[in-house]
């Protein structure tokens, strides 16, 4: 890789157990007066510890966060932002919480500052998505970017082990298609190989122990280099195809990560000789795709798509999306090919 394009991301990260208390200075140094604080329903009291801490100038609480961004919920949050004279939105939550103010910073211009719950990895990009009629629109967008990120690993104590483990292999997945984007450059490869090392070793010991603080700093730290890695390159095949599954299957959006991602690492690093050397110094493995499926498996993640929902007769809708527009890819992919895939990915050929 000696030819290549790096653009930096601009992002203020504030990293550290207990670093929600300075919600309030994050806030003040963006000289917001009325931020709203967003959440889904589940965290609601997260989002009111969040506004307590704003004090008085906090100009509420939205909880109403729901995955891939329904329109419907967007516009809502939009009129209670409006309504309430907010100047900035402080989304306290997973993907889904980041995703409703990235919605609202694209409409209104709106700052957003973000204290991530999960390892996802919205907070680190320009990506914004929003989902209307079955399909999950996306874009890039400057403006939507988190203008202040505060991670604080306390947060993430509670977050269920199933579905960390498949927040953290969504991680992986960016990473994953980093190593062999378009434009990949060595120091993404750096910041993918330290993220899949941190979360490979953090998933195991957080699964053991889900109030492992070290284990849950190391995943957290894991997720800020991996969300980094997808807000500075182009996502490939395995975005492309979580992205219909999720926008038009409605599948719950880590845990498809998590199953597919070993089937599309399978077809693609033979490709990427560079990617793969990459992924087995940090997994430590000869075997990328059998590893991931294996490690997936042995932390109680789901096995197929077939557990997540998807049938045989879906397929057909999936590939003509998947089809329908290019992407990047390291190596052609036929319509035939992505059957092949998630018709394995359908039945969990790889996992034991
Ligand atoms: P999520 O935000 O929907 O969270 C999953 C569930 O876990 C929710 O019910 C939430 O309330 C709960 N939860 C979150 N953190 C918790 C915690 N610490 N403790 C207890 N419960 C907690 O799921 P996600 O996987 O983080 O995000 C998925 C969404 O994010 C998808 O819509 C996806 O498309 C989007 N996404 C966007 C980008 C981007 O760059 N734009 C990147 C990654 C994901």
């Amino acid at each position: 890789m000696n030819t290549f394009t790096y653009e930096a991301v601009p992002m203020r990260v504030v990293f550290g157990a207990g670093s929600l208390d300075r919600l309030p200075q994050e806030a003040e140094r963006l000289h917001l007066h009325r931020p709203l604080v967003l959440s889904t329903p589940g965290q609601r009291d997260l989002a009111e510890r969040a506004a307590a801490l704003l004090g008085d100038s906090c100009a509420g609480v939205f909880a109403e966060a729901r995955m891939h961004v329904p329109a419907d919920v967007a516009a809502k949050a939009l009129e209670v932002a409006r309504d309430v004279a907010a100047d900035g939105c402080v989304a306290v939550g997973g993907g889904s919480t980041i995703g409703l103010g990235k919605a609202i910073a694209l409409k209104s211009g709106l700052p957003v500052i973000s204290a991530p719950t999960t390892y996802a990895g919205s907070e680190m990009t320009p990506i914004w998505g929003l989902t209307e009629n079955g399909r999950k629109q996306t874009g890039r967008d400057r403006s939507v970017l988190p203008r202040s990120v505060v991670y604080d690993p306390e947060l993430t104590l509670r977050l269920p082990v199933d579905v960390s483990v498949t927040s953290g292999f969504n991680a992986i997945a960016h990473a994953v298609e980093a190593l062999y984007a378009p434009d990949a450059s060595p120091i993404v490869s750096l910041m993918a190989e330290e993220g899949v090392r941190s979360l490979a070793t953090a998933l195991p010991a957080l699964t053991a122990d889900p109030h492992d603080l070290d284990a849950r700093t190391a995943a957290l730290r894991g997720a800020w280099l991996c969300g980094s890695c997808l807000g500075a390159t182009t996502m490939s095949l395995h975005h492309k195809l979580c992205h219909i599954l999720g926008g038009t299957f409605d599948l719950p959006h880590a845990p498809v990560h998590t199953v597919l991602l070993p089937y599309v690492a399978s077809f693609n690093l033979p490709t990427a000789p560079a990617a793969e050397r990459v992924l087995r110094r940090a997994l430590a493995t000869d075997d990328v795709p059998g590893h991931l499926a294996r490690v997936a498996t042995q932390l109680g993640a789901p096995r197929s798509l077939d557990e997540l929902g998807l049938t045989e007769n879906d397929l057909t809708e999936v590939i003509a999306q998947a089809q329908r527009r290019p992407y990047a890819n390291p190596r052609p992919v036929s319509a035939d090919d992505v059957r092949a895939i998630l018709t394995d990915a359908l039945r969990g050929t790889l996992a034991p």
